[in-house]
């Protein structure tokens, strides 16, 4: 049975009754934000519609306050893994529509391996599936393949530890085979919660049932998922409306089934080919972006933030600031980009094209940490054992020495001369606000062992 909990007489009456706000009532708000109180869905309403610079400023303040106490410097790293591009949807943003003819395909597990050769030798641990909906050629059976066998390669350095997914909604019956086959967290972009723009972006396919889509975390909850990631494609609809859409799906899935997103992902609309930007007139501005990344940092403090290569360098760096938590790296949007081993269309055109090394290097020279942790997962902590970690404050016990620790491993491995006088640095200062004392010396032992070679792949 499928359910609406998008009220959007809800939100709109919301966001019209927002613009009477005094600045008065935005400040004592805003006063809230900051001493760590949760905010009302009116008072977010507010932010949303506010446009005045004072307002706007401690905005910026706060998500950057928030997001410094939480997740203090760490910036977990990804790649997306593209497995194939065909697809029975009309979805008239992206590339892999059904109307685009281009020469389509999909990977053999020869193929995927190395795919996944190329990602481990840029050092990636974490990897995110993404194909098209097609059951004739990309099966759940097909993904689950792929699944087991990049997670039977073994490296040198190691091997990929966490494969999220981030494919077509699907029935409780698949996503009882996506959590028996190992999958960290199933991502699925809700589009737009604007029912009406969601029928006409979503013309034609089983993606075009708004309720089917948007009623696929309960299907994957009920099937024992409890690790779960939203996100809406910014550009599609009324950008405030969508953040109020987030909110609700996330207090739905609380309600409901006891734990919220573990991450919101924040993708803007790019140019692709087979379909015109030119066409969609709610395209976001770059200060209303990052105004709204502010925003949901501000209203889901403990929600990871997912950003890609679909920004360019700048605001990536800008963003994460602001509340991202978590970076793609040398991204490739298309089947077999990786290892080039095809000529093919990407899905949307990458506007951050350095290498993998590169972003790492420049995310220390900025005081971030790059992690490559993926101990949440593998120790069970998701769900609500996560979101009590997190809410516990504890997150900086566990956290910092995993980021640490695999950075350690990430500079033995790929780093080398400059490099590696870089990360020993960042090891030496932040190994010291490691609260607890056991675990920092143990954190101080493990990186030893990782050093001398006696151990990897530790994690508290
Ligand atoms: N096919 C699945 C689906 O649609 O849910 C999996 C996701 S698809 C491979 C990844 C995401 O790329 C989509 O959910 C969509 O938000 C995003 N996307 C598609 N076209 C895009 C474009 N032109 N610019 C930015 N993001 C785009
Ligand atoms: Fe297919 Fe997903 Fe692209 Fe829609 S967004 S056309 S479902 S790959």
């Amino acid at each position: 049975m499928t359910t609406n909990f998008i009220n959007s007489a809800y939100i709109e009456e919301l966001l019209e009754e927002a613009k009477f706000t005094d600045n008065a009532g935005i400040r004592r708000s805003l006063d809230k934000a900051q001493e760590g109180e949760a905010l009302s869905h009116k008072e977010i309403a507010c932010l949303l519609v506010n446009n005045n610079e004072e307002h706007l400023k401690r905005i910026y303040e706060i998500a950057g306050m928030i997001k410094k106490r939480i997740y203090g410097s760490r910036i977990v790293m990804f790649a997306p893994l593209y497995v194939s591009d065909f697809c029975i949807n009309s979805c008239t943003y992206c590339s892999f529509n059904k109307e685009h003819v281009f020469n389509r395909s999909k990977l053999t597990m020869d193929e995927i391996r190395q795919e996944v050769k190329a990602l481990e030798m840029m050092g990636h641990k974490r990897l995110a599936i993404e194909s098209g909906e097609a059951d004739a050629q990309c099966s759940i059976d097909y993904i689950i393949e792929c699944i087991k066998t990049i997670y039977d390669m073994k490296f040198e350095n190691g091997e990929i530890r966490r494969i999220n997914v981030n494919i077509a909604a699907s029935t409780e019956d698949n996503y009882r085979k996506l959590k028996n086959a190992g999958i960290g967290t199933y991502i699925l972009f809700q589009e737009t919660y604007h029912e009406p723009t969601y029928k006409i972006v979503h013309p034609a396919g089983p993606k075009s049932d708004f309720h089917w889509h948007l009623n696929a975390f309960d299907r994957a909850a009920d099937a024992g998922i409890d690790d779960v990631g939203g996100g809406v494609l910014f550009g599609l609809a009324d950008p405030r409306f969508e953040v109020m859409g987030l909110l609700l799906h996330n207090e739905h899935l609380e309600k409901k089934y006891n734990f919220g997103f573990h991450t919101i992902s924040v993708p803007r609309l790019c140019p692709a080919s087979g379909m015109n930007i030119n066409n969609f007139p709610n395209l976001v501005d770059d200060e209303t972006f990052a105004k709204i990344v502010a925003i949901i940092r501000i209203a889901l403090p403990f929600t990871g933030m997912i950003l890609s290569t679909r920004e360019n360098h700048d605001m990536r760096k800008k963003l994460l600031q602001l509340g991202i938590s978590q970076i793609s790296a040398g991204s490739k949007t298309e089947v077999g980009g990786y290892s080039k081993n095809r000529q093919t269309t990407s899905q949307f055109l990458v506007n951050d094209e350095r290498s993998a090394t590169s972003i790492i290097s420049e995310l220390m020279d900025d005081g971030y940490i790059p992690s490559f942790c993926t101990a949440c997962y593998r120790g069970g902590r998701t769900g609500d054992r996560f979101m009590s970690l997190a809410k516990s404050g504890e997150i900086k016990n566990v956290c910092l020495p995993n980021a640490l620790m695999t950075l350690c491993e990430y500079a033995m491995d790929y780093g080398g001369g400059i490099f590696t006088q870089k990360t020993a640095g960042i090891i030496e200062k932040e190994i010291l606000n490691i609260a607890n004392e056991s675990i920092r010396q143990k954190t101080i032992e493990n990186i030893n062992n990782i050093r001398a070679g006696k151990g990897r792949d530790f994690f508290v």
